[in-house]
């Protein structure tokens, strides 16, 4: 076997990897997943026509293989724009893949150039891992870890470089040969680094659709499933780290204990199934006025915690006033009744020597006060931290 044509089994098997790699992701269901599948098929496809090379059908390797590996790349693309949320631009696509085709085409059976059809295959190429990388480097997610986004787009780019160099050359080196038969250094270099195109970026996309699995199930495991307010444990160690970025910012912080007011009557009154749809309502109502550095989390049954990051107490107590008005004034539907509900809440201001522990001691007992006081109110936690929870029952 040519050593040209050993580089290229290698790579066959490369992508044969790799699609095992991506099937194995396809029930992710993630978007890009079954266009990078595709384009790993299509460049096996190509594979095998440049292997057919010296059976000495020119149309197999220069036009098919040609316009197969282009399709590859574009459908390499496309995985990436849906992977990031993005319309795939099919129309342009296919119109510059039989542009593209015709002119290798022109170039072999019209005029044989072979030369040109290099330098057109690396533009083609090359501009295509430039939109890759671009794509990718662009839309960067911001809250999770991005090496998967970092490899792929970074190859991408030094892919389309190494394309650039290869245009040159051969603009420059016309005496350069058909490479199938060519084991020069530079062919083979420049054939090494084609065939790892489509295996490298793979593997950069798998590591990219990871990460997106990682982050999709930490978010599951930290939020309610009923509410989709943070759980118990996320909220405090979401809480723990606003606490410390606050104790190094100087920000203020406060926190609010939330509590629907005559809860198990709801439940006694119209079901279980009714107490969750409230519970479902308290939350929307909560999300849709915060904003999103206030996180708001379910501590247990109809109790909530809201940590008010960067709020004066001033602010913090008309932020709860207000939230607790929007909750009285909302109505929902309860069967063929409108119906609504009220909360209480306990509010405290954070001193920086304070524990998350000992705040939320202090907004429980203002909270207990509320309930003490007739409901429906917020009572503000006065700044000394009681020394032994209240004994008395809700
Ligand atoms: P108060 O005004 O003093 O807060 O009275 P309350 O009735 O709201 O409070 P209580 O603690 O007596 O009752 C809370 C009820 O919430 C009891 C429990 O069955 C119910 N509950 C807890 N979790 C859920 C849930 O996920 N769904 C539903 N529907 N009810 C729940
Ligand atoms: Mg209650
Ligand atoms: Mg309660």
């Amino acid at each position: 076997m040519t050593s040209p044509a050993f580089l290229i089994a290698v790579t066959a098997l490369l992508n044969f990897m790799m699609l095992l790699v991506l099937m194995s992701l396809r029930r992710s269901g993630l978007p890009g997943v079954r266009e990078w599948l595709w384009a790993n098929v299509l460049e096996l496809a190509a594979l095998g026509c440049y292997l057919a090379s010296p059976l000495g059908f020119a149309f197999i390797p220069i036009v098919l293989g040609n316009a197969l590996l282009g399709a590859a790349i574009c459908m390499f693309y496309a995985g990436c724009r849906r992977f990031a949320q993005l319309s795939v631009p099919v129309r342009p696509l296919l119109i510059s893949l039989v542009v593209y085709t015709i002119i290798l085409g022109a170039l072999r059976f019209y005029v044989d150039y072979f030369n040109l059809r290099v330098v057109v295959t690396s533009i083609y190429h090359g501009t295509l891992d430039v939109m890759i990388g671009y794509t990718i480097l662009r839309h960067h997610p911001k809250t999770r870890s991005t090496h998967g986004h970092d490899f792929t787009g970074g190859f991408a780019l030094v892919l389309a470089l190494a394309y650039l160099a290869r245009c040159v050359l051969y603009l420059l080196h016309p005496e350069l040969k058909y490479w199938f038969t060519d084991y020069s250094a530079l062919n083979l270099t420049f054939l090494a680094l084609g065939a790892v195109v489509i295996p490298g970026l793979t593997m950069g996309a798998v590591v990219m659709a990871h990460d997106a699995i990682l982050t999709a199930s930490e978010e599951v495991a930290s939020r309610d499933f009923l509410t989709n307010a943070l759980s118990r444990k996320a909220f405090i160690e979401q809480a723990t780290r606003q606490m410390a970025t606050a104790a190094r910012s100087g920000r203020p912080v406060s926190l609010l204990l939330l509590d629907i007011d005559h809860f198990k009557s709801i439940n006694d009154r119209f079901g279980h199934a009714v107490g969750d749809e409230v519970l479902r309502d308290f939350t929307l109502i909560m999300h849709s006025a915060l904003r999103a550095a206030d996180c708001l989390g379910r501590l247990g049954g109809e109790e909530f915690g809201l940590l008010l990051y960067g709020a004066s107490p001033a602010e913090a107590r008309s932020i709860s006033e207000r939230l607790r008005a929007l909750v009285e004034a909302n109505t929902m539907r309860i069967g063929d009744n409108l119906a609504s509900y009220t909360m209480s809440g306990g509010l405290a201001h954070w001193s920086v020597e304070e524990s998350l522990q000992e705040l939320t001691l202090r907004a429980d007992t203002a909270l207990y006060q509320a309930k003490d006081a007739g409901r429906n109110r917020i009572v503000v936690s006065q700044p000394t931290a009681p020394t032994t929870p209240p004994e008395h029952e809700r």
